[in-house]
């Protein structure tokens, strides 16, 4: 199969969550199964620094552009995967993220910025780029690409489309006269297309336009059909509940491994785990916290923001600190919760408290902590706790999306204890949150079952191998149908 797979991030051109790391890793995954896999995204300035290999290959007249657009061709580094970038320095070359400024604003354009690479992307898809390759299947994710299988929609002979969902909390909303303004078909004005609420949603290009759906978990993909967790959006999801599934993200073991970790203090694995208690020796020092081998020390990573249940964090920090256990946090979001933890952090010798995105950071917290801390209100799939899992370090997760599908709790009653890997809680309350977090750290205390479980968590297999294999089903499907 030809797929060619559109994105707005991959590691290690871009990142700024989970979608990175799939689409940096599930490529690969595919190449290795012997497709001839591609990726698409915007010519960002960090992306086109990030390669060495780029070559013009074509140059596009798209609405939404005065100058022309060029398509550069190279490799994903570190892969042999292909990869376009799309090259428009008014819209991509510029200093900060993908979507905002460096001072975390939301670009202004980006509406024109995502449609034109939704143009470019259609191009591709349809050889009109002087590529001589036509894909079988465009895979595009989030709202960032959403636009892509609406406009497909309006071609008669066009490749197969699957979009994934990574979040749908993000839609990419704008007003009828961004949809104006960006000159898109008229026909596509209407609440069967992206019409939300009087409002335009790029997200809607892909819910309601592409043959077949996808998101991150199978949990996550029953929840977005309610009214709990589908923004609204749960009619048209539940329409098309059929061609809806949950594919599990993977973990990119060549670089989530305490075995082979180049950003950890020492080695360890499942056999020999006596490496794991020098990372925690080393992350305490990291975070200004004594150093300390018999404390249970818990740690969390992430965007600091009410889908994280960090505010659930924050408000169970006074009972928590009064334990003999310590806590790191590493992360940015919301300045309230930034704050509220800086200066919890002054208050409490325990905690240790880093503001900011730090790889090497977020990688010792996965080997040195006891506990890894997941309290989310909402979780896609959610990559950490699988990350833990292979550390070792038992996540403390609350029982939504991805999390509910890859731990079992400690408590669990049937398959339960003989399987624990973690602990789960229900409610989002601080005080579920403070019992489970009570419970785990009585387990803490046991030492013979706590490495028992260490053991079964890190065995663990969530690579991409298998998700992949369900991917390609998939794909294979919507090509036939597509035909
Ligand atoms: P989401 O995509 O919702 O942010 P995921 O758990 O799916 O959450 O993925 C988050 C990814 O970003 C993980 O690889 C995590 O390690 C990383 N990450 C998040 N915040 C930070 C941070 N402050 N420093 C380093 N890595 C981070």
């Amino acid at each position: 199969m030809k797929i060619l797979f559109a994105t707005s991030e991959a590691l290690p051109l871009i990142k700024t969550g989970g979608l990175a790391d799939v689409s940096g890793s599930l490529p690969p995954a595919l190449q290795q199964h012997g497709h001839d896999v591609r990726l698409v995204l915007p010519a960002y300035r960090a992306a086109l620094a990030a390669c060495t290999d780029l070559q013009a290959v074509a140059s596009l007249e798209l609405t939404g552009s005065t100058a022309p657009v060029r398509v550069l061709e190279g490799r994903l580094p570190g892969t042999q995967v292909g990869l376009y970038l799309i090259d428009s320095p008014r819209h991509f070359d510029r200093p900060g993220g993908p979507y905002s400024s460096t001072d975390g604003r939301d670009w202004p354009d980006n509406p024109e910025r995502f449609a034109l690479f939704a143009r470019a992307v259609c191009a591709l898809a349809l050889d009109q780029a002087n590529t001589a390759w036509r894909p079988d299947l465009v895979h595009c994710n989030d709202w960032q690409s959403g636009l892509v299988p609406a406009l497909l929609s309006l071609q008669p002979q066009r490749p197969a489309t699957v979009f994934t969902i990574h979040n749908l909390a993000y839609q990419g909303l704008f007003s009828w006269e961004t949809f104006q303004r960006l000159e898109l078909p008229y026909d596509l004005w209407s609440l069967h297309a992206l019409e939300y609420h009087g409002q335009m949603s790029f997200i809607k290009g892909g819910l309601a336009f592409a043959d077949r759906l996808t998101t991150v978990s199978p949990t996550y993909a029953q929840e977005i059909c309610t009214p709990e967790f589908g923004y609204g959006l749960e009619g048209l999801l539940n329409y098309r509940a059929a061609v809806l599934t949950g594919i599990l993200n993977g973990v990119d073991y060549s670089v989530w491994d305490p075995a082979t970790d180049a950003l950890i203090a020492r080695h360890y694995s499942a056999t020999d785990l006596a490496g794991k208690a020098d990372n925690k020796a080393a992350l305490q020092r990291h975070f200004g916290l004594p150093e300390d081998r018999n404390v249970p020390l818990i740690g969390m990573v992430g965007r600091l923001v009410e889908q994280k249940g960090i505010d659930l964090v924050v408000a169970v920090l006074a009972r928590l600190m009064r334990n003999a256990v310590q806590l790191v946090v590493l992360g940015s979001g919301q300045p309230q919760y930034e704050q509220a933890l800086r200066g919890a952090a002054d208050h409490y010798a325990g905690l240790g408290v880093v503001i900011g995105y730090d790889e090497t950071a977020a990688h010792l917290i996965e080997a040195g902590a006891d506990l890894f801390l997941m309290p989310s209100r909402f979780e896609p799939c959610g990559l950490n706790q699988l990350y833990s899992l292979r550390y070792g370090t038992l996540p403390v997760v609350r029982r939504t999306g991805g999390l509910a599908d890859t731990v079992v709790d400690a408590g669990s009653s049937g398959r339960g204890a003989a399987q624990a890997t973690g602990f789960v809680f229900d409610q989002a309350s601080p005080e579920a949150l403070h019992t489970c977090l009570r419970r785990a750290l009585a387990h803490y205390g046991s030492a013979d079952a706590w490495t028992r479980m260490i053991k079964r968590a890190m065995r663990q297999d969530f690579s991409w191998q298998r998700s992949a294999e369900q991917y390609l089903a998939l794909y294979r499907d919507a090509i036939e149908q597509n035909a």
